[in-house]
């Protein structure tokens, strides 16, 4: 079993440090005297020395404020003036989601929270790579294709680091950054150089 907290008002961010505070809400909704924070709500950054919001990234299950904003958890990315986004950082156990590691394989987009998280699965093959260069790889989505013909998505996380779970062939063929949601068409390939094998 895997757990992320959920985050609360003065709660704060790694690296670097920082505050969440979360705007005021007509039926407040607190843990242990302290206001639930929701994706949008106001987080201050040391690093940066400005105001950024709260960002959701999965895995989570649905827990929506009357807005229908979801409810921030340990590991969720504060958008701030930072190029590469800090992380909220619970003070509290005590209120948390639990994941199964079978659940978080059924998730999308999972793979970039687990590999910050230092998780990695126990009962399915996986992949990772690193970016060898200083370029900012941090958030781009990535396409890997597997000697089999399969095709796995991650995305690129803290350390210009992407993991792709529930790999089913033997080797990867090829790594492409994924510009379907740009004007370009297809994808454009990493060349291998650039990209460092860490697991198989
Ligand atoms: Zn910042």
């Amino acid at each position: 079993m895997y757990w992320r907290s959920h985050i609360r008002e003065d709660d704060g961010l790694t690296p670097g440090g920082g505050l969440v505070k979360p705007r005021p809400q007509q039926c407040p909704s607190t843990y242990d005297g302290k206001l639930a924070c929701y994706e949008g709500d106001p987080v201050y950054c040391n690093t940066c020395k400005s105001w950024g919001v709260t960002k959701c990234v999965p895995p989570y299950r649905p827990d929506t404020d009357p807005e229908g904003r979801q409810a921030n958890l340990d590991g969720d990315l504060c958008l701030c003036k930072c190029p590469i986004p800090p992380r909220l950082k619970a003070s509290f156990d005590n209120v948390c989601m639990e994941f199964s590691e079978h659940a978080l394989l059924g998730m999308a987009g999972v793979s970039e929270w687990m590999s910050y998280a230092g998780i990695t699965p126990q009962s399915s093959k996986w992949i990772a790579f690193q970016a060898n260069t200083n370029g900012l790889y941090f958030g781009l989505d990535c396409i890997a294709t597997m000697d089999d013909g399969s095709i796995l998505r991650g995305s690129f996380g803290d350390s210009n680091k992407v993991m792709f779970l529930s790999v089913s062939g033997a080797q990867c063929v090829k790594v492409e950054i994924d510009m379907c949601d740009t004007e370009h068409a297809g994808g454009k390939s990493i060349a291998s150089s650039l990209i460092q094998k860490i697991t198989g």
